[in-house]
C-alpha cells in the first residue's frame, strides 16, 4: 500500500464498463476506498479514482475510470477508452439481460480500445445467491471463448474485488513490461 511518498513506477488506466446498475461505481469505491455507499449516484462528474499497489515489486498506480452514468445515454466515447490498458466488464448475476449484453460491450471494446487491452469479465452481486439468474458456467464458457479473465464479486461484502483488480493489474504488468 502507498504511504504517499514512494516513487510510482507505472500508472495503469483501467476502465469499468457494463450496463447501468450492475455495480460499477460500487466495485470501484470498494477497490479504491474499501467503501460501499448505500446511497450513491451523486458521482456524476467523478471520472476516476486511484489506488497505489505493489505488483511484483513495482509500485503501480491504478487509475480506475467510471462511466459516471454515461452508459445510460450510450455516450461512452472513445476518449473514455483512450490509453486504457485494462477493462473490467461488469454484469449483474441476478439480471440475465446484463449478461446478454456483455457480447456488445466486448464489441465496443474491440472497436474503440487498444488491441492489447486486458479484459476481465465480472459477475457482480454474488452475495445475492437466491436471486442468481446467470450460472457461473455460462459466464466461464463465454469468457474462455472470448479470451477474457473471469471472476464473480460482491462490492457489497467485498468478496473477490481486490483479487480481481490485482489479477488484471498483474496481467497488464505482464503485457506492458
Ligand atoms: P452502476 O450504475 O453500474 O455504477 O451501479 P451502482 O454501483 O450504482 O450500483 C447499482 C445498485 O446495485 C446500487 O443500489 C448498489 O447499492 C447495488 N449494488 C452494487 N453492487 C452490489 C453488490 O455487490 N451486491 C448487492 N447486493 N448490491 C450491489
Amino acid at each position: 500500500e502507498s504511504n504517499g511518498h514512494e516513487k510510482i513506477d507505472h500508472v495503469y488506466k483501467v476502465v469499468v464498463i457494463g450496463d447501468s446498475a450492475v455495480g460499477k461505481t460500487q466495485i470501484l469505491s470498494r477497490f479504491a476506498k474499501n467503501e460501499f455507499c448505500l446511497d450513491s449516484k451523486s458521482t456524476i462528474g467523478v471520472e476516476f479514482q486511484t489506488r497505489t499497489v505493489t505488483i511484483k515489486g513495482k509500485v503501480i498506480k491504478a487509475q480506475i475510470w467510471d462511466t459516471a452514468g454515461q452508459e445510460r445515454y450510450r455516450a461512452v466515447t472513445s476518449a473514455y477508452y483512450r490509453g486504457a490498458l485494462g477493462a473490467m466488464l461488469v454484469y449483474d448475476i441476478t439480471k440475465r439481460q446484463t449478461f446478454d449484453h456483455v457480447a456488445r460491450w466486448v464489441e465496443e471494446l474491440r472497436a474503440h480500445a487498444d488491441n492489447s487491452i486486458v479484459i476481465m469479465l465480472i459477475g457482480n452481486k454474488a452475495d445475492l445467491v437466491d436471486l442468481r439468474a446467470v450460472p457461473t458456467e455460462d459466464a466461464l464458457e463465454f469468457a474462455e471463448d472470448q479470451g477474457l479473465f473471469f471472476s464473480e464479486t460482491s462490492a457489497l461484502n467485498g468478496d473477490n474485488v481486490d483479487t480481481a483488480f490485482f489479477k488484471i493489474l498483474e496481467e497488464i504488468y505482464g503485457v506492458v513490461s
